[in-house]
């Protein structure tokens, strides 16, 4: 039997996960309780929406663990931003007449440490909608590229045009530090255009009653536009930020500071201006975060641990076929350390045990006798054969 993959999520089953199969379609029970909470939502337009179970920051943090490795300091503070996120939109009116603000993140690490994967398995557990964005891909309005507006336009379409429950959502804006200002830091030569792109963020970011054009792409006076109110949408600002760090290191310097702590705990306003984010958008983002660089055990770790591990799901698919897989350790720490060398982070785990599985998933569904295969550390390294066992013998 080939691999079962939810139709609506991607995600691909496993122990946790049931699928219900129709045809073509699949249908995870995560994704059909969703859709029964929706269905619930729409009983009558007067009704509230079911209030979402309130899990307290410890809770939140506790789940994070289960998909995201490492990276303490940083789900710590999340979970209690989404705490506060939770509190605000499901008491809307009481927190606007205690004048309670949302409280935006931003999110400092270098590329493949989870930052995404950590947005967007909060966005999952506090299940509202979430969208993502790539700064670089936005332009002020009247120039070539995409609208900020578009950014609100995924975001209702992850909600299903229910502007309600869009109003209540997460945007992951990824790459933010590439729309920095460049005159400041690096040389006076570069483009300011950024700090344009920055303006049109900051409005949506600090809550505004925004116009979208309900079908995307520019704004278009024939088009039918869709009001959304950003208020109390969370937004996490995340990037590498590389040369932050010297900016903040010559400051000490001068300032005459020699302790030194984590990037987040040292980091001041005026630095990241420096770096060129324009400070109203600074004031906008008032929960920082830092990521750390994974390491070999942490990247062994991501293979092995989370729910929803590389290795595990490849564990799953070759379950449907009635074999074991073992990955040796040696194999795993080899992995680890060319994932380490290609400097993607974790990124790089996927494409090389993809790599090392094309062909084992190719064999085994047309070889029966197969029961388990083992990858050894020269499958990895030299691309030899994995050990195949055999119903009774132990062939390689
Ligand atoms: P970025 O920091 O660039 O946003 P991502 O969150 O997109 O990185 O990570 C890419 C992939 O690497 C994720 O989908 C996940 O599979 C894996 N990954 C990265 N960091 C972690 C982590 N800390 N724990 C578990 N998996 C991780």
């Amino acid at each position: 039997m080939g691999k079962l993959r939810c139709s609506f999520c991607g995600e691909v089953a496993d122990e946790n996960r049931k699928m219900i199969r129709r045809g073509d379609l699949c249908i995870c029970n995560e994704c059909a309780e969703d859709f029964n909470d929706e269905f619930k939502g729409l009983e009558g337009s007067n009704i509230e929406r079911q209030q979402r179970p309130m899990l307290n920051p410890m809770q939140i943090k506790e789940k994070l663990d289960e998909y995201v490795i490492g990276q303490e300091e940083a789900k710590k503070t999340l979970a209690v931003a989404v705490y506060n996120h939770m509190k605000i939109i499901n008491n809307p009116k009481l927190s606007k007449r205690n004048g309670i603000q949302k409280s935006n993140v931003l999110m400092i690490g270098p590329s493949g440490c989870g930052k995404t994967l950590l947005a967007q398995t909060l966005a999952k557990i506090i299940k509202v909608p979430f969208a993502i964005a790539d700064a670089t891909t936005l332009t002020e309005a009247g120039y070539v590229g995409e609208d900020v507006e578009n950014i609100l336009l995924k975001l209702i379409q992850a909600a299903n045009y229910n502007i309600r429950e869009a109003q209540k959502g997460i945007i992951f804006i990824d790459e933010i530090d590439k729309i920095a200002r460049k005159s400041e830091n690096v040389s006076i030569t570069r483009d300011v255009s950024g700090e344009g792109v920055q303006q049109a963020l900051l409005k949506i970011i600090e809550g505004t009653v925004a116009s979208v054009p309900g079908q995307g792409g520019r704004k278009h006076p024939m088009q039918e536009m869709i009001r959304i109110d950003t208020s109390n949408i969370l937004f996490i600002c995340s990037g590498a930020f590389e040369g932050l760090n010297q900016i903040v290191e010559t400051r000490k310097e001068a300032e005459g500071i020699t302790y030194s702590s984590t990037l987040h705990e040292e980091l001041t306003a005026a630095d990241l201006l420096k770096f060129g984010l324009i400070p109203e958008l600074i004031g906008r983002l008032q929960v920082i975060t830092s990521l750390d660089p994974l390491d070999e055990k942490d990247l062994i770790h991501i293979m092995k641990e989370p729910r929803n591990s590389l290795i595990k799901q490849y564990q799953a698919l070759l379950k449907f076929d009635h074999v074991d897989l073992e990955f040796e350790d040696d194999a795993i720490k080899s992995i680890a350390q060319l994932a380490i060398e290609r400097h993607t982070g974790a990124r790089g785990l996927r494409t090389i045990i993809e790599k090392i599985m094309r062909d084992v998933m190719y064999l085994v569904p047309s070889n029966e006798d197969i029961k388990k295969v083992i990858i050894t550390q020269e499958t990895v390294l030299f691309n030899d054969d994995p050990v195949f066992i055999f119903e009774d013998k132990n062939v390689s």
